[in-house]
Formats: C-alpha cells, sequence, structure tokens
C-alpha cells in the first residue's frame, strides 16, 4: 500500500513551495497527518547549530512520531556583512516567537550603514528525508540548496514571507516579494534542495511501497 509523505514544517509558505515542487505524491502537512492518525506530533525543538541537524532532527521525529517518511527543511539568511548571521537563528532573529517584521526591522537596523555593494546575502534551504521505521532506518537522505542576492534598504513587494520583501534577485530585479509564486518556486533555495532530492527521495518511495 502507497504510504503518504509527511512534510515536517507548521510554516504556511513552505508548506504552498514544497506542495508545488513535489506534484503527483500524497503529501500530507503535519497538521493533517495528526488529524489522519489521530496522534500528537509535538513541535520539534531546533536546538541543532547547524541547517542539516535541525532538518534531519525535524524529519526523524516527525517521521517516528507518524510512523510514515517524513520531509523536512531547515533553512535561513546569510547575511555576509554579519558574518553569517542570521544563519539558522533567521525564524527567531529579533527574539523567540518575533514575527517577520520585528525579524526585517532587526536586519535593516543591523545593515544601516552598511553600503550597497557589502550587502550580499543568500538564502540556504537544507531539505532532510527519513523513514525511521521503513527500510531507510539510521540513515537519511539530505540536500542543500543556496540562493544569492543582495538586501535592499526598504522592504518591496507583498508576496512570499520572511525575509521576502528584502531580498533582491539581483539577475531579476525584483526582490522575492515581488516574484510570483512560480518564479521563486523555481529559482529559490529551497527549489534547488528540492531538485537535488527528489529523484532520490522518489525512487526510495517507489522501492519501499513496492511499486
Ligand atoms: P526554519 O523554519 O527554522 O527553517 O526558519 C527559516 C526562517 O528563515 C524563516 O522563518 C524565515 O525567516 C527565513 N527564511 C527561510 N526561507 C525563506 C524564504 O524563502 N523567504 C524568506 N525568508 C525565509
Amino acid at each position: 500500500m502507497t504510504r503518504p509523505l509527511v512534510f515536517a514544517t507548521r510554516n504556511k509558505g513552505k508548506l504552498v513551495e514544497l506542495r508545488q515542487l513535489l506534484p503527483g505524491v500524497d503529501v500530507l502537512s503535519v497538521d493533517e497527518a495528526a488529524q489522519r492518525l489521530g496522534v500528537e506530533i509535538p513541535d520539534v525543538i531546533e536546538d541543532a547549530d547547524t541547517f542539516v541537524g535541525n532538518a534531519i532532527k525535524k524529519a526523524r521525529e516527525v517521521s517516528r512520531a507518524t510512523n510514515l517518511p517524513a520531509l523536512a527543511d531547515d533553512s535561513g539568511l546569510e547575511v555576509d556583512a554579519l558574518g553569517g548571521a542570521p544563519g539558522v537563528y533567521s525564524a527567531r532573529y529579533a527574539g523567540e516567537g518575533a514575527g517577520d517584521a520585528a525579524n526585517n526591522t532587526k536586519l535593516l537596523a543591523a545593515l544601516a550603514n552598511v553600503p550597497a555593494d557589502k550587502r550580499t546575502a543568500r538564502f540556504r534551504a537544507v531539505l532532510a528525508f527519513a523513514d525511521v521505521m521503513g527500510p531507510l532506518g539510521t540513515e537519511n537522505l539530505t540536500a542543500d540548496g543556496v540562493c544569492e542576492g543582495i538586501l535592499l534598504d526598504a522592504p518591496r513587494g507583498t508576496g512570499g514571507f520572511g525575509y521576502d520583501p528584502l531580498f533582491l534577485v539581483p539577475e531579476l530585479g525584483q526582490t522575492f516579494a515581488e516574484l510570483g509564486v512560480g518564479t521563486k518556486g523555481d529559482l529559490s533555495h529551497r527549489a534547488k534542495a528540492m531538485r537535488a532530492i527528489k529523484p532520490r527521495v522518489l525512487a526510495y518511495l517507489q522501492q519501499a511501497n513496492g511499486q
């Protein structure tokens, strides 16, 4: 029998993007999986100091809680002028529970005296796939993807989430928040990581599902 795949995220923006990148696969969000299986899936504490460490932790904990294969992403913004910060702390840059607006305000303040040519940054995403109770067992599949850009000194655009309104893609002259979901879904860090991991996940699921 075909087992669904659980996306180990409660971030709605990421879920939309990840679903779009894996058409044809029966995917459940964490909340849908919890409801369908009647189990509690606790939030995973992201206490690793690398993207890959956090992604593997999320994928393994959700796979264990659901007894299903799980795919998790950990991602963030690396700013050269800030020595790679906020990095793995991107979601809580302005403090635990801080929203996108507070994070963006803090980033603009941190870069206030940094000239345009020094405002280089990249989004990085690591995807991890685990199937703790399946044939993959103690192993994980991982892949990463990067998207290079420049940080503006004021937000532009209304789409996307997180730091999107500040992140300019120089080749397109538009921020991630100005690009349509389709364009961002094509060139984003998550899209690149997904393209790298997708054939391996699909091959694994086909074999594990006995097709
Ligand atoms: P995570 O949920 O721990 O992976 O946190 C990732 C954080 O990095 C998000 O909350 C955003 O602040 C930021 N981030 C990651 N990917 C993106 C993106 O595509 N656009 C804007 N911000 C992003």
